[in-house]
């Protein structure tokens, strides 16, 4: 096993204010500096990235955006560029959020053209893949996880795939209260691992993080990471409150 530090994430979504964002925050901050065995990111809304960075800057949690457009200027009118998100102390892009496929029109081809904008610029992608309850009933998970990550990663180089954190987020689990059973979160990071390997081989294969997004709670976030396959958790809404998300992140 290659060495992969734990790596857990807050995706705030579309909510908090930019005053709301600070003060959570502030609290997360405090909260976590004892940490030192865990990454930490928390991704608020674009209006509050200068905020939350002004609080975090000093601290060792890391500002991440929700979104990105692929292009670095130009007449795009309401997106946002990885420069632009560099420029306000993001270090990551949440990339493929089953939100955005659902509702934004976003594709697997749109994916894979922010995922290498993103790396271009410096940003670690975390490139979101994951069934639906119908793909799961049908048999088909394997087969939508393989296509998500084949066209997704298209074109990538090794360095650019070093870069990126995979979340396997299952449709059905987020936001549901239904967690995967870790022993199913296993399977797929297991899957997402071979896959990785065949294309890219051992090495980048076992220092690559998975995360495992869908219903994270700090009742439910030690079993699953005790699971040899998962790297970490991408949070939505137990990563609202400080209290609540700091207990996920101290685990241990
Ligand atoms: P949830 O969301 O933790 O609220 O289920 C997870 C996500 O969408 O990243």
């Amino acid at each position: 096993m290659g060495e992969r530090k734990p790596f857990i994430a807050g995706n705030w979504k579309m909510f908090k204010t930019a005053r709301e964002a600070m003060e959570t925050a502030t609290a997360l901050v405090n909260r976590v500096s004892d940490v030192t065995g865990v990454e930490v990111m928390i991704a608020p809304n674009f209006t509050a990235l200068t905020a939350v960075y002004d609080v975090v800057r000093e601290s060792a949690v890391r500002l991440g955006a929700q979104n990105l457009f692929w292009e670095a200027e130009g007449a795009f009118t309401g997106e946002t560029s990885p420069n632009m998100l560099r420029d306000v102390g993001c270090r990551y892009v949440i990339i493929g959020h089953s939100e955005r496929r659902q509702y934004f029109g976003e594709t697997d081809q749109t994916v894979n053209k922010k995922i290498k904008a993103a790396v271009e610029h410096g940003l670690a992608p975390i490139f979101c893949v994951g069934e639906t309850e119908n793909d799961r009933e049908a048999k088909k998970t394997f087969s939508v996880l393989d296509k998500q990550v084949q066209n997704g990663l298209k074109d990538l180089r090794s360095d650019d795939v070093a870069m990126l954190v995979i979340a396997y987020e299952p449709v059905w689990a987020i936001g549901t209260g239904k967690t995967a059973s870790r022993e199913q979160v296993q399977e797929v990071h297991n899957f997402l691992r071979s896959l990785i390997e065949k294309k890219y081989g051992n090495e980048l294969a076992n220092s690559i993080r998975i995360q495992y997004g869908g219903s994270v709670k700090p009742n439910n976030i030690k079993a699953l990471m005790e699971m040899p396959d998962v790297d970490g958790a991408l949070v939505g809404g137990a990563s609202l409150d400080a209290d609540t998300f700091s207990k996920i992140i101290h685990f241990q």
